[in-house]
């Protein structure tokens, strides 16, 4: 499997060409222009406004000017032709269908049932492959939810969310390994009644007798089970699917995981690259809940095991998570998820790629 860097190069030199205009507009003013212009802005480049068909004529663009064709393709046809036949015609920006939606989805700040959160009910794991983007194979000692301090946040967070969300998430880590898994699930309904509620698991404890507690657990809370079938682990697939369809719960196979890992290549030094950030599959969609805190990843939510493991020092700052109890409002939560943290600087998406998935052997090189 190949990491397809082609966003990423596209955005690269986008960024490159627009730090030629010291005056840029953007074409278009509905949402996906004003994402644009809120990404620019992060990235460090301003812009002077919007240009639309009914303010063009009225605009005496300075000398030098750029317009950056923010609108869909679509839309080509009737705005490309309006730009370049003026009197003066202005230097006019391309960029792809593809950049542009993806840079929109990236930075809109989500609404309440838009809106993931993952929670890590054991942070160590009973597989350990290589690469885990929760370092749950560098995990020294057994750790577990905390239980009452994550019923405090999900409180706080059903007050801010109005008591819904995307999907809840449970995960780790190996989930299944958590004793009080039951009690867990409880617990993410008393507070989320009609959210989805999805358990990541590698599946090796699932026909295990002490696991029909959970089994029950799944039916009763209305939890789905997110099934990731790594090789080499002699899963009996057919036994978990009738079991499955015995306790009336809710089955779902992941099969993109089953033969490769993706390795997230971390750098030493934080790098330039600010843009990178809308390549990244977790951002604005990995959201951790952990301590009363939501972090933009599992990266960032859990380098301190890496760091430990490594005696490594790579840096999380009081702006790489957002305290649920000191936040008023869940658009504050929605508009930290949409922006770049600091740890994303760590992050070498440009070097991302996949290899064949094996057992780690908690060597560095699984990550730098
Ligand atoms: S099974 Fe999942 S949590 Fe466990 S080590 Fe593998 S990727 Fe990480
Ligand atoms: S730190 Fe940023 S770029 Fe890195 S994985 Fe997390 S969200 Fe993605």
């Amino acid at each position: 499997m190949i990491y397809d860097h082609g966003l990423l190069d596209e955005l690269g030199n986008f960024i490159n060409i627009l730090k030629r205009y010291d005056k840029l507009y953007i074409y278009g003013a509905a949402h996906n222009q004003k994402m644009l212009a809120k990404y620019l802005d992060i990235c460090g480049i301003s812009t002077r406004g919007f240009v639309t068909s009914e303010t063009l004529g009225d605009i005496a663009f300075p000398a030098g000017a750029g317009v950056i064709l923010g609108l869909s393709d679509k839309y080509y046809n009737e705005a490309y032709p309006r730009l370049v036949t003026r009197e003066k015609p202005i230097d006019v920006i391309f960029l792809s269908e593809r950049a542009k939606h993806t840079i929109s989805y990236k930075v809109t700040p989500r609404q309440p049932d838009e809106y993931n959160i993952e929670i890590n009910l054991a942070d160590h794991c009973n597989l350990n492959c290589q690469m885990c983007d929760h370092f749950s194979q560098l995990v020294k000692e057994p750790c577990f939810l905390d239980i009452d301090e994550c019923e405090r946040d999900l409180n706080r967070l059903s007050e801010l969310s109005g008591g819904r969300l995307g999907i809840i998430k449970l995960l780790g880590g190996e989930p299944l390994l958590n004793e009080d898994i039951v009690k867990c699930l409880k617990t993410v309904r008393r507070y989320f009644a009609d959210t989805p509620v999805w358990i990541y698991t590698n599946g090796l404890l699932l026909l295990s007798p002490r696991m029909e507690a959970f089994w029950t657990a799944c039916k009763e809370y209305d939890c789905a089970i997110e099934l990731t079938p790594y090789p080499m682990t002699g899963l009996d697939i057919m036994a978990i699917r009738r079991k499955a369809a015995e306790r009336e719960v809710d089955l779902r196979l992941t099969e993109v995981c089953e033969k490769y890992s993706l390795k997230y290549q971390l750098s030493a030094h934080r790098l330039e690259s600010g843009y990178a950030f809308v390549d990244c599959y977790q951002k604005n969609h990995c959201n951790v809940l952990k301590n009363g805190k939501i972090y933009a990843c599992p990266m960032s939510a859990y380098i301190h095991y890496f760091n430990e493991y490594f005696n490594r020092d790579f840096r999380i700052s009081e702006s790489d998570h957002i305290d649920i109890h000191e936040t008023s409002s869940f658009e504050e939560i929605a508009e930290f998820a949409s922006r770049p943290v600091p740890f994303c600087g760590y992050c070498d998406i440009a070097h991302r790629e996949f290899h064949e998935w094996k057992r780690s052997e908690r060597l560095i090189s699984e990550y730098i």
